[in-house]
């Protein structure tokens, strides 16, 4: 994994000895002759860049085919579109609120029907099949609450009704988790995240090895025309190179982090896979190789929101997750903005919890910043 992260899936240049690969900032390419092409006809088909990093994604994700996009949620798109009108799928109810919004006000109304499930429960997964099911979507771990959904019993239950299983990966990368291995059927990421690792550009991919699937996905990537710009596509290149260092280091980071919160007196409770006592360790344990660089808590009273939002100064206040810089986000209003109130709050998102998605600084820096936004007044 570390090798191919740094080297890619193919030693691509030839001709110069360039070591970083190419950005071939080509709309389009010349052809040989009549009915001769070079592989390359037109960029949002197919690129070189591009074509580098979907191999690199789909090796990195123990994958045959890899399709990457403008953004995680133009790779989700295209994977809603292999089903029908009249389809039913049980979806993670705590996910990123952009997914909810996607299912639900757009694809609701073209006749799909979703139910929203915590997906952690597999008896609940089992329960909520209907005869029209033809896949189960998940997160794990979910987002914010930090469930974790057994990946194999998920693939089991869908499997024996010729269904799919889509797995999110944004949380842990394939450096910690590889779903596919598990019996997923396709693999989701918002490659903005860990993938590209920055907070600089944001990326989309799909990870499968269904052929049955293969033409279908690639025309829907080249038809609805959210592949990845090449500079993009260098970028994230760029970035996964040194995603294996940057996970270990986000994990570090977490861990100390989750524990340093868990005795705040200002703090309820922390949500980390990582804990020993989380419900779902063991599980973690068998279907990961790490715990990644996430973690959700209840602050005890509501008035230390605006307070920890406004005097953290190394730590940034923003929407979204795994750059180099540790974001402090509250999914209430931010990430899960989208979603209706009783199912926020049903899934546990409520005006008390924050997320963090600690970075790589020195630990004791990102502590320290905590530990004096906590005791400033507003
Ligand atoms: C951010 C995110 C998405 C959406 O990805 P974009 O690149 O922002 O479009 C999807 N799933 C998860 C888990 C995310 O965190």
């Amino acid at each position: 994994m570390r090798t191919v992260a740094v080297h890619g899936a193919t030693l691509f240049e030839g001709k110069t000895g360039a070591i970083s690969t190419p950005i071939y900032q080509s709309a389009t390419f010349r052809h040989p002759g009549l009915y001769e092409t070079t592989g390359f006809d037109y960029s949002r088909a197919i690129n070189p860049t591009r074509s580098e990093l979907e191999k690199t994604i789909a090796i990195l994700e123990h994958g045959k085919y890899g399709l990457a996009f403008a953004t995680g949620m133009g790779a989700i798109s295209s994977v809603i579109k292999l089903f029908n009108p009249g389809d039913h799928l049980i979806v993670s109810e705590d996910l990123y609120g952009g997914t909810y919004r996607l299912f639900n006000e757009y694809y609701a109304k073209y006749g799909f029907s979703f139910s929203w499930i915590d997906t952690s429960d597999i008896s609940r997964v089992e329960a909520s099949l209907k005869p029209e099911t033809r896949a189960i979507f998940i997160e794990t771990p979910s987002n914010p609450m930090m469930k974790v959904t057994d990946i194999c019993r998920c693939a089991e239950l869908i499997h024996k009704r010729g269904g799919l299983l889509i797995t999110d990966n944004t949380f842990l990368s394939p450096y910690f988790q590889n779903p596919l291995d598990l019996g997923s059927d396709l693999v989701v990421h918002s490659g903005t995240k860990y993938l590209a690792g920055h907070n600089d550009t944001l990326a989309g991919f799909v990870v499968h090895s269904r052929d049955d699937l293969a033409e279908t996905m690639i025309n829907s990537q080249k038809s609805e025309g959210a592949s990845l710009a090449p500079f993009d596509s260098w970028l994230t290149l760029r970035g996964i190179k040194t995603l294996p260092i940057r996970m270990e280091r986000h994990e570090k980071n977490a861990r100390s982090i989750a524990a340093w919160l868990r005795k705040h007196k200002q703090v309820e409770k922390v949500f980390y896979t990582g804990f020993e006592d989380h419900p779902q360790y063991g599980l973690s344990r068998s279907q990961a190789r790490g715990f990644g660089g996430m973690v959700s808590f209840y602050l005890k009273d509501k008035a230390d929101v605006p307070r920890l939002l406004k005097n953290i100064s190394l730590i940034l206040f923003a929407e979204s997750l795994g750059g180099v810089e540790t974001l402090l986000t509250y999914p209430l209003v931010q990430t899960h903005g989208a979603i209706p109130e009783a199912m926020r709050l049903s899934a546990g998102v409520n005006d008390r919890l924050m997320r963090l998605s600690v970075g790589i600084e020195e630990t004791e820096d990102l502590i320290a910043d905590l530990d004096s936004a906590f005791r400033k007044s507003i």
